[in-house]
């Protein structure tokens, strides 16, 4: 068996987005030796595709702001289904992170007395969203990668070695987490230019590997998001938690259609963009929910007024959060009143002066231009929904990270749950990834050390499966004598099941969803899932994309399953799960949190579906973070027995 390389670490990070790499620098500088794996290049994670900003009350553009209010506007956001304590931690150490970035060289955009500056998003009651231009994710890694290297000078000082303590390994993909009984013993992974196999040995494993987007057809996301860590985490023991919320983001580019759905940034409305139909009118003041009714604008005239005078004047309806803007659309749409490449128009150019969106917006600026050949600053943009991030992830402990039931697995980001409940608000993410990264790294480092009585081994029974797992593409089954067979056992094109399980989610469980077809995708995942075990790729291991993703399939369809099945038992509908057969938001579920777990089967079984579901309580919200709410307000989204308590 041709095990490359077998290395010795402290912690493995799976993940070299924002997420991953604060991890790391936690992990390094507690004292632990870790290492990096991704499977892009170093400093090309999803996170630098960030643009809008970093949400953290620092309160330099509103004095008004603290972390009570973000608790409660997030709390708001993700139809309070959030793991509270995580949006709580969240919203008091998301400023300390920001000034942290700072101090390692971030250089943010500033207010005119010289304060990092922070802007409007959706959701957010204050400014609050620390930015650099709509390139903040750039920002942000380059700043994480620069304090990496160094903490690598440092090691070189000390040791003589640059990587003695802190390695990245670029371009490498983790197949498998490995294991010593219950315990985390390492990783299993190939490098994608070679083909050769990896296996670091750690006691513990942070996962922070990002999102699903890559199994819908419109996506903002990047070639990386195939749902990698959520399957990981699921193979190796640990439940996924409510998997049936996916935020489609309000507006991706629809066209033309070989951009569609590039994310075009939610700073454009934050900034003063509008949303208008084919009939010219503000459509978005005739979808404000009871639950938000109180605190938009009523008219145009009021909400214009709210970008000069925030204190005594509500917010335009523009600035819902995500998940009522982008089924807005959606209905506008639907009733024929969309653009011509069936989205909506968003107008920045009566809004601002050129040179003023050239300077705020630079991105979106040369992202319409040179992809689409429309001048912003002179006409409208045409968007429309596209899949974005995931809210469902691995279930963790609030305070530390650790994976549910697998003792030294870890996640991280936007791979783990809980943190933004139903839907997340924009800029809740980029704060996320820090603010969990670091007590992700913090807790793997401490697990590390405290194996004193002796690190768990690595199994090469499982090193060996691993390993014939990740070669079977090379071996799938070709056609046989028999006609009468050869169709049924021919190898399947990898491409071409990619692109059958993104129509399928893309049209059965997206967006809005229906009992029947949802039924309907879960049926052909099944037949998608025998097809995937027959995924025959040719030629060799040398850098071979199909390979690559003939073996990200099996995560895709595992994280695929997931959303389809806890969206089918969510009979309801709240934040990013839009059910039209249960439209209403019910208080019932509001304490429901929906479990995916894998099936004790064998995995050659044809049975349909490798996915149970179970049903759990969530926490009761701690007493006085209730009091930081109306009672009128906590009377529409919680039961009857929990106002009680
Ligand atoms: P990533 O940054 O995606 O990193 C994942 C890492 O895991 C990568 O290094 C990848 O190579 C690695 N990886 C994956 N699978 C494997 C594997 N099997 N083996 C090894 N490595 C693996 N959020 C905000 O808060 N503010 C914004 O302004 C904002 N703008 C956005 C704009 C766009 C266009 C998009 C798409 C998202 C935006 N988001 C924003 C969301 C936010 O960027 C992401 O949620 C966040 O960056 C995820 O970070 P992460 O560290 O969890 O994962």
């Amino acid at each position: 068996m041709s095990v490359v390389d077998r290395q010795e670490w402290d912690v493995v990070v799976i993940g070299a987005g924002g997420a991953g790499l604060r991890a790391a620098i936690e992990a390094r500088e507690r004292g632990a030796r870790t290492a990096v794996v991704c499977k892009s290049l170093f400093g090309k994670a999803h996170t630098v595709m960030a643009e809008g900003g970093i949400a953290a009350a620092m309160g330099n553009v509103n004095s008004g702001d603290g972390w009570q209010v973000h608790f409660r506007d997030t709390l708001r956001g993700g139809k309070f289904l959030n793991q509270w304590r995580m949006a709580e931690l969240h919203a008091k150490e998301a400023p300390d992170r920001v000034w942290e970035l700072e101090t390692w060289g971030a250089l943010f955009d500033r207010t005119a007395d010289g304060r990092i500056s922070q802007r409007n998003f959706g959701g957010h009651e204050y400014p609050r969203l620390a930015h650099v231009g709509d390139r903040t994710g750039l920002e942000l890694i380059r700043t994480l990668q620069q304090k990496i290297v160094a903490l690598q000078q440092q090691d070189k000082a000390e040791t003589g070695e640059y990587e003695s303590r802190l390695k990245v390994f670029q371009e490498c993909t983790v197949t498998r987490v490995l294991k010593d009984g219950d315990r985390v013993s390492g990783v299993f992974g190939y490098e994608r230019e070679s083909g050769r196999f990896l296996v670091l040995e750690a006691p513990s494993v942070v996962v922070a590997t990002g999102g699903i987007g890559k199994s819908f057809k419109v996506t903002s996301n990047s070639w990386e998001y195939t749902g990698d860590g959520h399957a990981l985490a699921l193979l190796a023991g640990a439940p996924l938690l409510n998997m049936e919320f996916v935020q489609f983001h309000p507006t991706g580019m629809v066209w033309p259609p070989s951009v569609k759905g590039i994310l075009v940034t939610e700073s454009v409305r934050g900034d003063g963009g509008v949303l208008r139909n084919s009939e010219g009118k503000r459509f978005m003041f005739d979808y404000i929910p009871d639950v938000f009714k109180e605190k938009y604008a009523e008219s145009e005239d009021e909400g214009d007024r709210w970008y000069e005078d925030p204190d005594h004047h509500r917010r335009p309806p523009e600035l819902l959060p995500r998940d009522e803007v982008a089924r807005a659309i959606n209905s506008e749409v639907k009733a024929g009143r969309g653009s011509p490449h069936g989205g909506v128009f968003l107008d920045v150019s009566t809004r601002m002066p050129a040179e003023v969106i050239r300077r705020r917006l630079p991105s979106m600026y040369h992202q319409f231009k040179e992809l689409a050949d429309v001048d912003i600053t002179a006409e409208a943009m045409e968007v429309g929904p596209t899949c974005h991030y995931v809210m469902g992830g691995i279930a963790v402990d609030s305070d530390t990270a650790a994976a549910r039931g697998v003792p030294g697995l870890y996640a991280a980001g936007e791979v783990a749950g809980g943190m933004h409940g139903s839907n997340r608000l924009g800029g809740n993410s980029l704060s996320d990834l820090l603010v969990f990264g670091r007590r992700a790294g913090r807790h793997a480092a401490e697990h590390a050390a405290e194996q004193t009585a002796g690190r768990p081994a690595v199994d090469d029974a499982q090193v060996d499966a691993a390993a014939a797992e990740a070669l079977r593409p090379f071996s799938a089954e070709g056609p046989g004598a028999d006609p009468e067979t050869a169709a049924a056992r021919a190898p399947e094109n990898p491409y071409t099941l990619h692109q059958e399980l993104q129509q399928t989610m893309n049209d059965l469980v997206g967006i809005i969803r229906r009992e029947g077809e949802m039924e309907q995708a879960l049926e052909r995942l099944s037949d998608l899932r025998v097809r995937a075990a027959r995924a025959g790729v040719e030629g060799h291991r040398q850098f071979n994309p199909g390979w690559h993703l003939a073996l990200d399939l099996r995560n895709m369809l595992l994280v695929s399953e997931c959303v389809a099945r806890a969206a089918l038992e969510r009979t309801e509908s709240r934040g990013g799960h839009t059910r039209e057969d249960h439209p209403a938001m019910e208080r019932r579920w509001r304490h429901v949190n929906l479990l995916c777990a894998l099936a004790d089967r064998d995995p050659a079984d044809p049975a349909p579906g490798q996915i149970t579901l179970t049903r759990e309580d969530t926490q009761p919200i701690r007493p006085d973070l209730l009091a930081l709410f109306e009672k009128e307000e906590l009377v529409k989204y919680l039961a009857e027995e929990e106002l009680y308590e």
